[in-house]
């Protein structure tokens, strides 16, 4: 039987010496590759795969890079999306993290070869975004941020004892994934002084909770659901008026107020409205990398640098560069999307569909910010409408297109899709498309 497949199969070795293939173990680790050349083997044995298309069925089975995570094409309208790492970073940030990636002067003086103090080109860049910080420290993600701030400030400093964090009863927040903002700081020590109601607190509720065993007052922003009706809060500056250190969590790391997003807390005017911290994460509305900032009165925030808690939740070189470009280079792409304008992103949607032909309409659609903040503001976009049959397959791509379903169609919204991603979405469309 000249023609058993298990006779013509070739050797693990053979397929291994090939060079396309040495090619991809020399790229992708040799563990990985033999992998897939021992299944792809195994697959000849049993007559699935031709003994003399192996090769060729390898190199088309081998991921492109040496991670199991995907390229995706954000096309939800969601701007700063969970699930899908939230802020894409910008080129620039990209191409800094590359410069990064090897041996760095993170923590070196060039000039006199001793050790420097770390990321300073990061946090000075951040000192500068936001002048009304008497100095600035970055941890690794807003939840960070809070647990420095509990361990520095949410015990007596002479034996430890637990001392209190006093907070709104409509703040005691859940962000998502179950984490919770009062069981984090509960779990370092700090004991919650509850004030107010679920939708009502006043400054005397706050005035009358404050006292000798008070650590800080916190004011958490509620980043992901709104209260209306009949509602009250107590604004920073009546809350400064405390005199107790006066943390603000706003969350979604805006810097400066935005035009669009009125409602959305920033850093420079809670500052100048007495806070003396400010908490937010750097990956939603700022459009950095994963990370903590933290900002506001030097020796508190020196204090919290120094703490020996500082230390594990220190940020890498990729982080401080990542941020460093995301401050001081071009509008990195959430900030981009916030801007965008929806009668050119109608004029995108017309072309793509235009290209696709047929099966494909431009609509007007309503982004969302998403897990970054400013829930309920709508923000006024484009998409492409395609035959909701589409989803699954765009989404099992190369590079992953997600989008979402609405009335029986298949939207790719184009306020999160960079416009230097158009043709890769048009191909991966055309890819898909019956
Ligand atoms: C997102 C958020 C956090 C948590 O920040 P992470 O960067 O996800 O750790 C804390 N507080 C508020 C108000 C938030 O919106």
């Amino acid at each position: 039987m000249t023609d058993d497949p298990r006779r013509r199969t070739p050797r693990t070795d053979a397929v291994l010496a090939d060079p396309a293939v040495a090619a991809a173990a020399a790229r992708l680790g040799r563990g990985r590759v033999k992998g897939v050349v021992v299944a792809v083997l195994d697959e000849c044995r049993t007559g699935v795969v031709a003994p003399q298309d192996a090769v060729a069925v390898v190199l088309d089975r081998l991921p492109e890079a040496a991670t199991t995570l995907r390229r995706v094409v954000n096309a939800t309208g969601v701007v700063v999306h969970t699930n899908l790492g939230r802020a894409p970073l910008s080129a620039a940030a990209v191409e800094a993290v590359a410069r990064a990636a090897g041996a760095t002067d993170v923590e070196m003086d060039l000039a006199s070869g001793r050790r420097g103090p770390r990321g300073t080109g990061a946090l000075a860049a951040l000192a500068a975004a936001v002048p009304d910080a008497g100095d600035v420290h970055v941890v690794n993600n807003g939840a960070a941020a809070l647990a420095l701030v509990a361990c520095a400030l949410g015990r007596t400093e002479m034996d430890g004892t637990a001392r209190e964090a006093v907070i709104a009863r409509g703040e005691l927040v859940e962000i998502g994934d179950g984490f919770r903002i009062p069981e984090l700081l509960e779990s370092l020590g700090v004991r919650l002084r509850e004030v107010g109601t679920t939708n009502r607190v006043r400054l005397a509720d706050y005035e009358a909770a404050v006292g000798p065993d008070t650590a800080f007052v916190l004011k958490v922003h509620p980043s992901n659901f709104r209260v209306e009706g009949f509602t009250s809060a107590v604004s920073v500056t009546e809350l400064a008026s405390l005199g107790v250190p006066l943390v603000v969590d706003i969350g979604s790391g805006l810097l400066a107020p935005h035009p669009r997003l009125p409602d959305e807390p920033d850093a420079a005017t809670v500052l100048r409205a007495g806070a003396d911290l400010v908490t937010a994460s750097g990956d939603k509305l700022l459009g950095g990398p994963q990370c903590g900032l933290l900002l506001g009165e030097a020796g508190l925030v020196q204090r919290l640098r120094h703490h020996p808690f500082a230390r594990a939740l220190r940020v890498d070189k990729l982080t401080l560069a990542a941020l460093e470009a995301t401050l001081t280079g071009p509008v990195p792409p959430v900030p981009a999307a916030l801007a965008a304008r929806p009668e050119e992103l109608l004029a995108r949607a017309t072309r793509l569909a235009r290209q696709v032909g047929g099966l494909a309409s431009a609509v007007p659609s309503r982004g969302r910010v998403g897990g970054g903040g400013a829930p309920g503001v709508l923000l006024p976009s484009a998409a492409l409408a395609l035959p909701a049959a589409l989803a699954a397959p765009l989404r099992l791509g190369d590079p992953a297109v997600v989008g979402h379903v609405h009335d029986g169609r298949l939207h790719l919204d184009l306020l999160t899709v960079p416009e230097e991603l158009d043709e890769v979405l048009v191909e991966a469309v055309r890819r898909v498309a019956p």
